[in-house]
């Protein structure tokens, strides 16, 4: 496993035997210990209705936002799901005197538009959502804390509404009917915080060079806002690796004349960045260490794996001389290729992130789980969890359920319903329903409905997700952050490659903190990679490190990193952390076409869109159904597949 190079400090000096809040207890009681919540398969138990505990979900007290620890796909949500990959035998399932008009698979905000779009056509549908998380929302998680007496919120994964393209009318109607009026509210709210929205105009960006990577510990403030000169001064680089920085960023040659707009794309199209800026652009290698992690952010892989164009595209540096015209070509990838486009959507940052969306939606489904009527109210509102799988309502949403067979009642042609076995507890059970929509990850579903079609199976064995990790730290203040004048980091050579103080953001009686003084919380981003590597290889062997990572490694490196970086501004982790929450994503962002490495294909032969085909009641929705990680195309996918199933489009 890939670990960062400790500063030499001893697990003592870094605070590791600090009480913090670091473990996921629920009542007392640790998640992922087996047989409360999702365990290993047991024996088969082919009883009628076993006595069963109360679900975890049903437990007075259950509150998963305020779990630490180990968030994101959490211990206990994925175990069954390797098991069915791996041929485990399933255990023999109870059949549950439950019908329903659809079951969705998958609380995503996907499989929740799912269920919202459906509602909307057969008001009186009677819907089940299974999870096998212990929180709704799938990516669009909560993490939430008490600091200083009040309540701290940052978003566990989906960070802030925010596409390549304005969002659809279907998608935009969705975030209406749940009160998010985005034009009228991202306004209010990005006044509150221009910086957090004017990332490279930030007066506060560092670069953290670390000796590993550049032979010395430096922290250089002001990053693409002081004159590249006055910036450079100071760090590490080279003379020649700061003359070519700043003829990157500020210069104007064409390093590719003699080509036209058109032709000098195609090209671009089939090299990484890193081979434009080595082989094009000639800069010594101190330079492509420096921008090495800069794609991180959107792509989850470095500038290795990313194409020139596509960098391009979303406006890195390096291409001004070259004078492209506007727009993109086919070919190039859905993010790039709708920022080049349009120049994107609006953007709006909930405390929560999207899960604020995700609540939205929930609370428009099942009312009485989630109190409130306003998005305002909504920021605040603490969801009763046992109110999502009352009997007898007709929205029911069923957490730490790991679908592990889906089928249809007849062959696909004939069919007049679906069946869908799921495990939780370690037992296995099965409910029936008119139609299914599976909205969890695209790349199961040949192991939950092994009788599709060979080339829809072969579509959705090519999706791989990209592996992601955003780590929530609670600190008792942020006065080292204001001694050293910055604000987030970016540390290339770093096992996060960037961190930043949260977002500012007033809404309803939530507030955010003012003062250095306060307590607040760092967002941290790691997104574990194999540069080098063609991009799916190096999202496998990122998912296995991932899995690999035990929390206390994550601390150590936390603690280690942030001790180093903010530590001449007067920071201790041993004293100054009070919490932490590492969201794992091994399955995160939806893939998106990579022209490096895949042909370029009629949209109607994509995988994504062969992989999404209907099969008899089974309808697939999910952002991987869109091939874009966004949660605009989840919302869309919902709708198309809701359309699917009932012959006609539904309304928003
Ligand atoms: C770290 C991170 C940050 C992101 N930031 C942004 C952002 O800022 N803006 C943006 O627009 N998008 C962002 N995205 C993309 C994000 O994936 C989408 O916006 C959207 O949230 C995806 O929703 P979804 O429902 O399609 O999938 P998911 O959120 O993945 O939901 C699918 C759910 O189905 C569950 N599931 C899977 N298989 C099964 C099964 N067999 N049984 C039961 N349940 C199952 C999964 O565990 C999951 O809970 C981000 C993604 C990640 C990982």
């Amino acid at each position: 496993m890939a670990r960062y190079r400790s500063s030499g400090a001893s697990d003592r000096e870094l605070g590791m035997d600090r009480a913090i809040t670091r473990r996921d207890f629920v009542q007392g009681v640790a998640v992922g210990s087996a047989g409360l919540l999702a365990a290993a398969w047991l024996p088969g138990c082919g009883q009628r209705e076993p006595a069963l505990p109360l679900a975890a979900q049903d437990r007075p007290g259950y509150y998963p936002p305020r779990l630490t620890g180990l968030r994101g796909s959490h211990p206990g949500s994925f175990e069954n799901a390797h098991a069915l990959r791996d041929g485990h035998q399933m255990p023999k399932p109870v059949e549950l005197d439950e019908q329903y008009d659809l079951i969705v698979v998958g609380a995503g905000i996907s499989g929740l538009a799912a269920a919202h779009f459906y509602r909307a056509a057969q008001p009186n549908a009677k819907i089940l959502l299974l999870d096998n998380h212990d929180d709704f929302g799938g990516h669009a998680k909560r993490n939430e804390f008490e600091l200083g007496g009040r309540m701290a919120l940052m978003n566990g994964g989906t960070f802030l509404i925010d596409s390549p393209r304005p969002y659809s009318a279907v998608a935009d109607g969705v975030l209406k009917a749940i009160g998010i009026d985005v034009a009228a509210l991202a306004p209010v709210i990005q006044k509150q915080d221009p910086d957090f929205y004017e990332f490279h105009e930030s007066t506060g960006m560092g670069l953290f060079f670390d000796r590993e990577t550049f032979g010395a510990d430096h922290l250089a403030v002001g990053f693409r806002h002081r004159p590249w000169r006055d910036f450079l001064a100071a760090t590490p680089l080279s003379p020649a690796a700061r003359r070519d920085v700043e003829r990157i960023e500020s210069g104007k040659q064409d390093y590719m004349p003699g080509l036209t707009s058109t032709q000098k794309k195609q090209r671009l199209m089939k090299i990484s960045y890193r081979d434009y800026l080595r082989d094009i652009v000639r800069v010594d290698p101190q330079v492509l260490a420096l921008y090495q992690s800069q794609t991180h952010g959107l792509w989850g892989v470095g500038i290795d794996a990313v194409s020139a164009l596509d960098c391009w595209g979303v406006g890195q540096s390096g291409f001004q001389g070259l004078k492209l015209e506007p727009g993109s070509i086919p070919g190039m990838g859905f993010t790039p290729a709708g920022y080049a486009d349009t120049g994107g959507s609006l953007r709006l940052h909930f405390p929560d992130g999207n899960a604020t969306i995700a609540r939205g939606l929930v609370r428009r489904l099942i009312p009485t789980a989630v109190p409130g009527t306003t998005v305002e109210d909504l920021i605040t509102a603490r969801v009763d969890y046992a109110r999502l799988d009352r009997p007898g309502e007709p929205v029911r949403l069923r957490l730490s359920s790991t679908a592990v067979r889906v089928r249809n009642d007849a062959a696909p042609a004939a069919a007049r319903g679906a069946s869908v076995t799921y495990i939780r507890d370690g037992h296995a059970f099965t409910v029936r329903g008119r139609d299914c929509v599976l909205a969890g990850y695209n790349m199961m579903i040949p192991y939950l409905v092994p009788e599709l079609p060979e080339t829809q199976r072969r579509a959705l064995h090519e999706l791989v997700k990209t592996p992601l990790v955003y780590t929530s730290v609670a600190v008792r203040n942020a006065r080292a952050f204001e001694k050293l004048g910055i604000r987030r980091v970016h540390a290339p050579g770093g096992y996060h490659t960037s961190f930043t103080l949260n977002a500012t953001v007033d809404i309803g009686s939530y507030r955010s903190p003012r003062s250095p003084d306060e307590p607040v919380l760092i967002w941290m981003q790691k997104t574990p990679c194999k540069p080098g590597l063609p991009e799916h290889e190096q999202n496998r062997i990122g998912r296995a490190e991932l899995l690999e990572t035990t929390f206390e490694d994550f601390e150590r490196n936390i603690r280690d990193q942030l001790n180093r970086i903010l530590g001449p501004g007067g920071f201790d982790a041993a004293n100054d952390i009070t919490a932490i929450t590492v969201n794992r994503w091994p399955h995160g962002y939806a893939p998106e076409h990579n022209s490096l490495w895949e042909p370029e294909l009629p949209e109607d032969q994509t995988p994504q869109v062969l992989g999404r085909a209907r099969f008899g009641r089974i309808a697939i929705a999910n952002s991987d159904s869109g091939g874009g990680a966004y949660t605009d195309v989840a919302i869309d996918q919902a709708h198309r597949a809701i359309g699917e199933l009932l012959g006609s489009q539904p309304q928003s």
